[in-house]
């Protein structure tokens, strides 16, 4: 149990008390090599993080922030890669150390390799039947292995929607998704929990060259928002059921843009930490032994960053913009083109979801059925200055 001095917090701990997503990055290296990947993928040195230092990892912030509610995401690389022996003992010792207390675990994971009806008990028994599943076309099947082809993807997600596993599907927005049919791309997905879409984080040439015109971007994400309200769908869209709580409840709720800094926590397979996890991945804020013998330093660096976030300037195009209030105006800098006068968010998917708020209410409404993140607790944020 947590001391009462560990709870207080100091000058220099903004972090949430409410509500805490963590991800656990247990193996380094992958069986893919996607392009936008800020890991080296299969070419990383395979490594999986050892227990004693997730145990200190999760035992820091168990007495340190005792959150009220928390999601671990089980991450690499690719979790799956590891022995399923590995993967029970970092279930137990979360189920441990967070004993009385709320909280959901999820692998991470890209779903090709080969999938079977133990795989599928091994999910239900170890993870409720919940798994985050990711797809991207044109920037993750080129592996130059036939093996890994899409059709691998497409046979594993039908064999676990069928055998009752709950699949939240992330996307990256990114040049080659364009080239889709959208429609096409979320009736292959049927089956699916709940369908988000990721924005890029550019690092390099090649993720640079993903870029995608907002413009175009709007017009394909749109067509899914317009579909979303016509039809009834197995998958929610978190994103768009969050502004429908906005816009209803006249609040602003984080997205993934602004919540890293003070209520995400990453722990690489090498031992260093960090908040977000791709920053993490390339940029650690300190190792787990420094986290859990000073916290006020490690507060402190992401005091820093939390700051250096808030001063960042409003882009132009948020400047007056009429949904200001539902969304904040904190999507990263880079996401705007300029001149584009449409925004990473789709101006237009937000103009149809205000015009038809009552379909938007029943389809909040059934997602909250099946998603936690979109609780009444989900954190509250303040639009930038
Ligand atoms: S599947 Fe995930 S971890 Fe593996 S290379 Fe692709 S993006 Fe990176
Ligand atoms: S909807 Fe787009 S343009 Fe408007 S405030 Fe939000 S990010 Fe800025």
């Amino acid at each position: 149990m947590c001391s009462g001095e560990a709870r207080v917090k100091d000058a220099t701990d903004h972090f949430d008390r409410d509500f805490n997503v963590v991800y656990l990055r247990v193996v380094r290296g992958c069986n893919l090599n996607c392009t936008h990947c800020f890991t080296l993928g299969n070419r990383d040195a395979f490594r999986l993080a050892d227990l004693g230092e997730i145990e200190l990892f999760l035992t820091t912030l168990r007495e340190r922030l005792d959150t009220r509610q928390n999601v671990f995401y089980i991450h690499g690389g690719e979790p799956f890669l590891a022995p399923k022996a590995y993967l029970a003992q970092v279930n137990a010792l979360i189920r441990r150390i967070f004993a009385g207390r709320r909280f959901d675990i999820i692998p991470q994971t890209n779903l090709m390799y080969p999938v079977d009806a133990a795989f599928a008990d091994f999910l239900k028994r170890e993870y409720a039947g919940q798994i985050g599943v990711s797809w991207d076309p044109g920037i993750r099947f080129e592996t130059g292995s036939p093996r890994l082809g899409e059709e691998l993807f497409f046979r594993n997600f039908r064999f676990l929607a069928d055998a009752g596993i709950e699949m939240a599907v992330a996307i990256t927005v990114q040049r080659h998704l364009l080239k889709t049919d959208p429609l096409e791309v979320v009736r292959r997905l049927d089956g699916a929990k709940s369908v988000d879409f990721e924005f890029l984080t550019f690092f390099d040439e090649k993720t640079r060259d993903l870029r995608v015109s907002n413009v175009e971007w709007s017009r394909y994400f749109a067509s899914i928002v317009r579909h979303y309200a016509e039809n009834r769908t197995s998958w929610a869209l978190p994103q768009v059921d969050l502004f429908t709580k906005s816009f209803v409840e006249n609040k602003i709720y984080q997205c993934k843009c602004n919540c890293c800094r003070h209520r995400t926590f990453t722990m690489n397979a090498d031992a260093t930490v960090g908040l977000c996890p791709d920053e993490t991945y390339i940029r650690p804020l300190s190792t787990v032994r420094e986290m859990a013998a000073n916290w006020p330093a490690f507060a402190a660096k992401a005091l820093g960053d939390h700051v250096e976030q808030l001063a960042t300037p409003l882009q132009p195009l948020c400047n007056g913009c009429e949904f200001f209030d539902v969304c904040g105006g904190n999507c990263e800098a880079h996401l705007f083109n300029e001149n584009e006068a449409e925004c990473p968010l789709s101006l237009a998917a937000l103009r149809y979801q205000r015009e038809h708020l009552a379909v938007f209410r029943g389809k909040l409404d059934e997602a909250l059925e099946r998603l936690p993140e979109l609780k009444k607790e989900s954190p509250v944020t303040e639009a930038r200055p």
